[in-house]
């Protein structure tokens, strides 16, 4: 067997890329290797959602491309969000790079395999507007193994924030076929996974794009809930203004589907949102989450939010932080805003925060996240949960399994048994500022 190594950069839609791509290679001879310097194929999966990470991947491409020079027979790719956008420019920037695959074109690698395998040099790049289905269901998915399964379930973006790269390199919003999610998820489920989350930039729009049936999200929902078996069901990410109350309701009828929602806000100045093309204001995203909290007993509701938005007064920022305060948002993941070509918001040098201010907003954002999420965890101090344990690790000399709550806490639990994929009832017993602590009921 030969071997390929694929570098996975950024969200969990390139981690379902790299187990797709994994799963192609496997049909041509190919088996992963966690070592690159064993590799006779490798590939960087990139991101491009902040400067960092792109100029991360073409450093990773350097120091390839340096290991080619005593060992020709090397292939080296590069796929993913930059592959996308940079297409053939690639080349001139990283000659040793033998392929460019950008994200519509996954499907395409297996005959990129066999072109470059001749000598030649492949840039697959086009943008489409179709699902990827017809082509998928030619091969299987190498899953990573574990416990949760990721499942895209939409392709693409149609909202165009001015701060974002995610509709040029991912394009349009494109819903996939609920025959195809459907079988992937029972093909996961009977290999022993024991969670599916259904992934997409908008999950709560899946299903707008078809025109031959009315099927949404919560009808997804609902057919997956009927599969047989003990297993959770999870989506991300929710944008405000696409949660409907059948959604809502959905969640909590479906005892398989998790008290969990992600909704980020971005700020929480009704001006930078405006600003931000986002399509709501404070007030209502106030509406969404009060409803949300009110109708899913033992919600967690987790948001993102960026600091330093061109433009962005210390005012503004304020109300950022009292946002977190009072949505009681659970936990946040943050950015300070970095600017993307393309995107409108990288236009506005003239407003650009100086990057001492953003940094510090950054930190007075992130210390509010680490209140915010220990005060959210004491609420279940004393509490019995179901958690679903995913790792076994030595943590300061001790050994812990540790696991999710159905609403998304993470739970370290002392024990010398690995009892990864088992349900465990625990008592809480306490809680650190990241995890909750617990103990066999
Ligand atoms: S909703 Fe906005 S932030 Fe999210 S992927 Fe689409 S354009 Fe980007």
């Amino acid at each position: 067997m030969k071997k390929v190594y694929i570098e996975t950069m950024g969200c969990q839609m390139n981690k379902s890329d790299t187990e797709r791509m994994l799963g192609m290679l496997s049909y041509f001879g190919y088996e992963e290797t966690k070592n690159p310097e064993q590799a006779d194929l490798l590939i960087v999966n990139t991101c491009s959602i902040r400067q960092l990470s792109e100029d991360k991947a073409f450093s990773q491409l350097g120091v390839w491309g340096k290991w080619k020079q005593s060992k020709p027979a090397l292939k080296i790719g590069i796929a993913g969000c930059v592959a996308q956008q940079k297409a053939k420019s690639i080349f001139k920037r990283a000659p040793y790079v033998d392929f460019v695959l950008g994200t519509h074109k996954i499907y395409a690698l297996p005959e990129i395999i066999e072109k470059i395998s001749k000598g030649e040099k492949i840039c697959e790049c086009t943008e489409t507007n179709t699902t990827e289905d017809e082509q998928a269901v030619k091969y299987d998915i190498k899953r990573v193994k574990g416990v949760n399964a990721w499942i895209p379930i939409t392709e693409g973006c149609n909202n165009f924030c001015t701060y974002c790269i995610v509709p040029y390199t991912r394009g349009r919003e494109r819903s996939r076929l609920p025959e195809t999610i459907i079988k992937e998820a029972k093909d996961a489920l009977n290999t022993g996974f024991k969670e599916i989350t259904l992934l997409g930039q908008n999950v709560d729009s899946y299903g707008k794009d078809f025109k031959d049936r009315n099927y949404r999200l919560a009808d997804l929902l609902r057919e997956l809930n009927a599969i047989e078996g003990k297993f959770r069901i999870r989506f991300v990410t929710s944008y405000p203004t696409d949660i409907t109350d059948e959604l809502i309701k959905t969640v909590v009828e479906l005892d398989k589907v998790c008290e969990y929602f992600h909704i980020p806000m971005q700020s929480g100045s009704s001006e930078v949102l405006k600003a931000m093309n986002r399509r709501y204001d404070r007030e209502t995203y106030a509406g969404i989450v009060a409803k949300v909290r009110e109708m899913v007993p033992d919600v967690t509701i987790t948001s993102d939010f960026i600091a330093g938005f061109p433009g962005e007064t210390e005012e503004q920022f304020q109300q950022t932080l009292s946002a977190i305060d009072e949505f009681e948002l659970d936990y946040s993941n943050l950015a300070a805003y970095s600017p993307r070509e393309k995107t409108v918001a990288a236009k506005w040098v003239d407003k650009f925060i100086p990057e001492d201010i953003k940094n510090e907003r950054f930190q007075r954002l992130n210390k509010k996240v680490q209140e915010n999420c220990l005060k959210s965890n004491l609420k279940y101090v004393g509490r019995e949960m179901e958690v679903l344990i995913e790792n076994f690790y030595d943590h300061k000399g001790k050994m812990i399994n540790t696991g999710k709550t159905r609403n998304f806490k993470t739970v370290h639990i002392p024990c010398d048994k690995d009892l990864t994929g088992e349900f465990v009832n625990v008592k809480i017993t306490g809680t650190k500022t990241w995890y909750l602590q617990g103990d066999f009921t």
